[in-house]
């Protein structure tokens, strides 16, 4: 089954193409699109088409889902976090935690991850597969169902890294605005890269309203080839630039992810290295204490140090702050849970 095949990625227009396609009457598109819209995740579940159309669609096309294998609630807050399982048995996982303005996903793109950078638990392995749109969309259909909530953000940051796997991506960002469907519009999604630039530059040529992650924890590039691979393809000055070139294309700011690692990034001198970077761009810095995970060396700060970097931000004119970790109890950093799942097995 390749992404091609999976109803559920496609929109109005193409499922009119393949209706056409098949000689079945127009009006069936819309009512299957519908019935996608709605999260459906099988055939049979399209109440009012016809098995004769069911059956000649199932032919060469399926539709995706997303099954929650285990799922975990927070005793510390109100975040749950999900194991889902795939058509082919891949596993992914998603986060949603409560906010004052209501609940928010953290979505996975990718089964796995091949950035490789050092600190992440979703690079374990590689990456098996990319998602297609419509399994992205799933985990916030089967989340929403099973909680009997509305969800209304969207951020892009759970295993994977979304810019690998841009046309699906894309069409998710797509889909889900649908009205009929999850109904959520771009200024409730943030994408997060570890910085693939030539994609930032193809994303911001299309001018959407979403808030771009950039995931730079380390001001330069000594510091940043030790710990992400991509910094070797596009170093900090071509990220940066492309930073600019997107907030005056957007008219977005954007948000920087800076995870402290203890005795690393965390010195007056790279807080003076950020303010260079940073300065006339409209941008927040959202500061992030490191998660130790695998057998690696990285060490979180104590809290102390952080709000301390963080005030060192504020006063040199930087608009940072730290953020807050939800679900500590649960393993819900991306990847920590599938990486967990997997060695057990
Ligand atoms: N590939 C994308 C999307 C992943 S988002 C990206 O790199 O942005 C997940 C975010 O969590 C990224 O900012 C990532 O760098 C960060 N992250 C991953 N492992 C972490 C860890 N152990 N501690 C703190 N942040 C981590």
């Amino acid at each position: 089954m390749s992404s091609i095949l999976d109803l559920k990625s496609m929109n109005l227009g193409e499922i009119e193409q393949i209706i056409s396609s098949l000689s079945l009457p127009k009006f069936r598109a819309k009512q299957i699109f519908g019935w996608l819209q709605k999260g459906v995740e099988n055939f049979e579940d399209m109440k009012n088409v016809p098995k004769s159309v069911t059956e000649k669609l199932a032919e060469n096309y399926y539709i995706s889902y997303a099954k929650i294998e285990k799922k975990f609630s927070s005793n510390l807050d109100e975040t749950v976090k999900y194991l889902f399982s795939l058509y082919d048995g891949e596993l992914i996982e998603s986060v949603v935690m409560k906010y004052k303005h209501g609940y928010s996903i953290c979505v996975s793109s990718q089964v796995g991850c091949n950035m490789g950078c050092k600190f992440c638990a979703s690079t374990i392995g590689g990456k098996s597969r990319n998602l297609t749109a419509g399994e992205i969309l799933s985990q916030i259909f089967s989340a929403q169902k099973d909680l009997g909530v509305r969800i209304s953000n969207v951020v892009l940051m759970g295993m994977g890294e979304p810019l690998d796997n841009f046309n699906q991506v894309m069409k998710f960002l797509e889909l889900v605005g649908e009205e009929g469907g999850l109904n959520i519009g771009m200024r409730h999604i943030s994408l997060s890269t570890c910085g693939v630039v030539d994609k930032i530059y193809e994303l911001m040529q299309k001018k959407l309203q979403i808030t771009l992650s950039i995931s730079l924890h380390a001001p330069n590039d000594e510091l940043r080839n030790t710990i992400m691979p991509i910094n070797k393809k596009y170093n900090v000055k071509t990220l940066i630039k492309a930073c600019r070139e997107y907030t005056e294309k957007t008219g977005r700011r954007i948000s920087f992810e800076y995870a402290l690692i203890k005795d690393f990034n965390d010195s007056a001198e790279c807080a003076e290295q950020l303010k260079n970077l940073t300065s006339g761009m409209i941008a927040h810095i959202n500061l992030i204490p490191a998660n130790p995970v695998h057998k690696n060396k990285f060490e979180k700060p104590d809290k102390t140090a952080v709000y301390k970097f963080c005030e060192l931000l504020n006063s040199l004119g930087l608009n940072a702050t730290v953020r807050r970790t939800l679900g500590a109890d649960i393993d819900a950093s991306c990847g920590q849970l599938r990486a967990k799942h997997k060695n057990k097995d």
